[in-house]
Parts: C-alpha cells; sequence; structure tokens
C-alpha cells in the first residue's frame, strides 16, 4: 500500500536524498508535504516532480513575497504555509510517515507537532533528542508514534540491535570519520579556513553538520542522541575514529563480539531503511566491494584535536537544559566561523565559555528548553561581540 510522506526540510542534504529514495521506489510512497525555510528555486523543481498536496516556507521575509507569489500562481492546486507556525501546521497533518530533516533547533518545534499525527517520524534531525530527548521519548510513548532513526550511526545500531536481548548488549560504539580536519598538524587548526572545514573526505552534507564534523561536536551530539534513542548510560557508548566510513557503527555483547554495520556511505541508504522498516529492501544505491576496500582503520579520538566531544558529552550528562543550551551556543560558533569572525579553535572555546553562564534547570518543561536555547544565543552572541 502507498504510504504518505511528509518532509521537514526536502531541499537540504537530507530532503534530496529522500526524494531520491521516493523515486526510486516508485508508486511506494506518495510526497504529501515538502517544507523548506527558504530555497524557492528547488522547491518549485520538488512541487514539479513529486505533487506535494501541502508546502510550507518558513522565511516569510518581504524579500521572498514575489517569488512566492509567483510560485503560488505556478502550483494553483497545492497549499501554501508561512512561518514557523506554517511548517508546525505542515507537521500536524496525518501522515504515514514524516522526515524530521530540518537542519539545527529550528527542527524541534515542528517534530514535536508531529507526535500523535504521523504514524512513524524517521529523525535525522538529532537536535529534537539533544534538546528534549527525556520529554520527547515520553511523548512518542504517550501519543504511540513510532521512531525510526535515521543518522546513520543509530540507523546501524537500530538494525544490529534488532533481535539482541538487550542485557546481553555491553556497549555501543559509534564511528567517527574523523572529519575534514583529521589529519590537519594540531599547531594549524587555528588557521583552518570554513573552505577547509567544509571539505568532508566522505559524506556530502549542509554546512552545519560538516563543521561539526571537522570539531566532532557531530559525535557528542550524536552520542546524547544514542543515550535517548536506545535507552544507554553515557559509560557503555563508545566513540572510535574511523577514516573510511565504511562501517557505520558497532554493538559489542557481553561475550567481547562486536558486531559492525557495514554499508556505502550514501545517506539515501538509512532514510531508505527508516521509510520501509521493519523490511529490508533490495538496495539500488550501491554495494560494498571488500575486495577493493582492502583495509579498514580505526584509532583514537584525541581530545587534544577534538575537545568538542567531551564538553558535549559532559552536558549531555548534566542533563536538564544544559545539552539544548549548549546545542545552540555551537549553532552561534559554527555561524559565526562560516562568516569568517571567529577561527575554527575558537569555537569550542566560545560554548565553553557560554556553558560557564548558564544557570541550569534539572527538570525542564519544554518551554524551558527553549528558553534556554534563546538565552544560549544571546549569552554566545554577547561574548562573541565583547570578548573574541
Ligand atoms: P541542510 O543544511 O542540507 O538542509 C537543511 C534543510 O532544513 C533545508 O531544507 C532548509 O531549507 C531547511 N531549514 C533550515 N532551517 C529551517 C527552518 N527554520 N524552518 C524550516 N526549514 C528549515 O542540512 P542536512 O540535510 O545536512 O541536515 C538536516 C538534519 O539532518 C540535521 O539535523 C543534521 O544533523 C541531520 N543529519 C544530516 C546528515 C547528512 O548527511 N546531511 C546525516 C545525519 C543527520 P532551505 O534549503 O530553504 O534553507
Ligand atoms: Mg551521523
Amino acid at each position: 500500500m502507498t504510504k504518505s510522506l511528509i518532509i521537514l526540510g526536502s531541499t537540504g542534504s537530507i530532503g534530496e536524498s529522500a526524494l531520491r529514495v521516493v523515486s526510486s521506489f516508485p508508486g511506494e510512497y506518495r510526497v504529501q508535504g515538502l517544507a523548506c525555510r527558504s530555497n524557492l528555486k528547488l522547491l518549485d523543481r520538488q512541487i514539479g516532480e513529486h505533487g506535494p498536496s501541502i508546502v510550507a516556507v518558513e522565511s516569510d521575509c518581504a524579500s521572498m513575497a514575489d517569488e512566492l507569489n509567483a510560485l503560488k500562481k505556478k502550483h494553483p492546486g497545492v497549499e501554501f504555509l508561512t512561518g514557523t507556525d506554517g511548517v508546525a501546521e505542515l507537521a500536524s497533518n496525518e501522515s504515514d510517515i514524516l522526515l524530521s530533516a530540518i537542519s539545527g533547533a529550528a527542527g524541534l518545534r515542528p517534530t514535536l507537532a508531529a507526535l500523535g499525527s504521523a504514524k512513524r517520524i524517521a529523525l535525522a534531525n538529532k537536535e529534537t533528542l539533544v534538546m528534549a530527548g527525556g520529554l520527547f521519548m515520553k511523548m512518542l510513548r504517550d501519543r504511540g508514534t513510532e521512531l525510526v532513526p535515521v543518522d546513520s550511526e543509530h540507523s546501524a545500531i537500530f538494525s544490529l540491535l534488532d533481535g539482541k536481548r538487550r542485557d546481553e548488549v555491553e556497549r555501543i560504539i559509534l564511528t567517527a570519520s574523523g572529519g575534514s580536519m583529521r589529519d590537519c598538524p594540531l599547531d594549524d587548526l587555528d588557521r583552518v579556513t570554513p573552505e577547509m572545514a567544509l571539505a568532508h573526505p566522505t559524506w556530502d552534507m549542509g554546512s552545519k553538520i560538516t563543521i561539526d564534523s571537522a570539531t566532532l561536536m557531530n559525535k557528542g551530539l550524536e552520542v546524547i542522541e544514542a543515550h535517548h534513542l536506545f535507552g544507554i548510560d553515557y559509560d557503555r557508548i563508545g566513540v572510535v575514529v574511523h577514516p573510511d566510513s565504511i562501517v557505520h557503527s558497532m554493538v559489542e555483547t557481553v561475550d567481547g563480539a562486536i558486531y559492525a554495520h557495514m554499508g556505502v556511505p550514501d545517506m539515501a541508504f538509512p532514510i531508505m531503511n527508516a521509510f520501509a522498516y521493519p523490511q529490508k529492501r533490495r538496495n539500488p544505491f550501491g554495494r560494498l566491494d571488500l575486495e577493493k576496500i582492502g583495509s579498514l582503520r580505526f584509532g583514537p579520538c584525541d581530545p587534544r584535536r577534538y575537545p568538542a566531544l567531551g564538553l558535549c558529552i559532559a552536558a549531555g550528562k548534566a542533563g536538564g537544559t544544559v545539552p539544548a543550551y549548549m546545542n545552540a551556543a555551537n549553532e552561534v560558533a559554527v555561524e559565526t566561523f562560516l562568516k569568517k569572525r571567529i577561527l575554527f579553535t575558537d569555537i569550542v572555546k566560545v560554548v565553553e565559555r557560554s556553558l560557564e553562564r548558564h544557570r541550569a534547570d534539572g527538570d525542564p518543561d519544554i518551554e524551558s528548553i527553549f528558553e534556554a536555547d534563546r538565552e544560549a544565543r544571546k549569552t554566545t552572541q554577547n561574548i562573541i561581540d565583547k570578548e573574541m
């Protein structure tokens, strides 16, 4: 039976890969809704190719009004929503699958809006679990919504845990490519430009997550994501650098065996699995040739190269509003680095300094989490303006 699909963040790297999955399985998915921030050119093409009944455009700035009106005229059968409320309204439509793939903290509110109306949330927006993991997992259970991860590491672990007894799992091990700066001499890290940091060796992703991969902040966020998703203690989540990006993650059982999930480094693969779960589908996105790959490399995460990893995991352990605050501080720092106003090595310094000023709430409700996000942005911007 055809499944209805809403894609939040359709014009992004994950959104485009998801539409590739849709096109690869004709008749299986009906694109019901698409949402983006402001990329109307690409949205226009996506509407033409996939025929959604509703679209939402988050940006409602005046400079886009003419282009938006022209788009509405061109697609008279499509309902257009705008603003953050419009994106949340789209998300609250009933659907079989909602793919949450907006980048950053902006993804949380519409993902919450999908609870109870989407049968399944396919989650790429890790910030949802970083910011509000405990609350979100409880709400999922209360509303009977199914959650399937899209992040490649979590998708791998999700598959590996299938059929394993939880008391036999010793720990999970997330793999990290090490990012674009893994071979950069430590003394040169403060000379890294946005162009250098954006050149990821194996994955083609949005700019924010690519910078987070270079600092390993992304892996820290993924540790928090895994903690909530799989209900596993922080001390049973390991991280190992694996430059080849072939092993997407691992599960170690109590007998010492390590089960590794290998596959091509293409996000269409975990997206396909999140859509088709519990089925395994024939993958049209390429296969591994182990003879060509030859060998696989693993190494430790050097804390001198990647101080963000420890900082992020400590924030996860602190819990409450701390991870949401840290995430927002990092978003501000990364944006500022991309504008070349701070150094690459300043990103983690700014986040650390900002975190020191946060008065955490240990048992927040959802509005306190949004408040921590706002506070972090203000404080972090102040630190950048006055102290950097
Ligand atoms: P991109 O930057 O490529 O795309 C972001 C998407 O979100 C775009 O469609 C963008 O619209 C939209 N968007 C941004 N802000 C808003 C907003 N305020 N309201 C509505 N839409 C918005 O990001 P990625 O696809 O790389 O990442 C998306 C999420 O998936 C992130 O949380 C990331 O951590 C996660 N993820 C990504 C992976 C990857 O391989 N890319 C891997 C694993 C997880 P517009 O184009 O109009 O700006
Ligand atoms: Mg990942």
